[in-house]
């Protein structure tokens, strides 16, 4: 396994982990019932996709 020479100082570590950030997941309101759902996915509750139904969604 490679072994580091020198000591990485606290900055080139921050500024190498600056890239780091998790980006916000896009999410957009479903046409049919306005929840929250995922693009190009169908939507969790009402099982609608591109203006149809496209899967019974189970309610328990
Ligand atoms: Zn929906």
């Amino acid at each position: 396994m490679a072994v580091p020479r020198n000591r990485l100082s606290n900055a080139r570590k921050n500024s190498r982990r600056a890239h780091h950030a998790k980006t916000p997941k896009n999410v957009i309101s479903c046409t049919n019932c306005q929840a929250v759902r995922i693009p190009h996915r169908v939507c969790q509750s009402c099982g609608h996709y591109d203006g149809r139904s496209v899967i019974k969604v189970v309610t328990e």
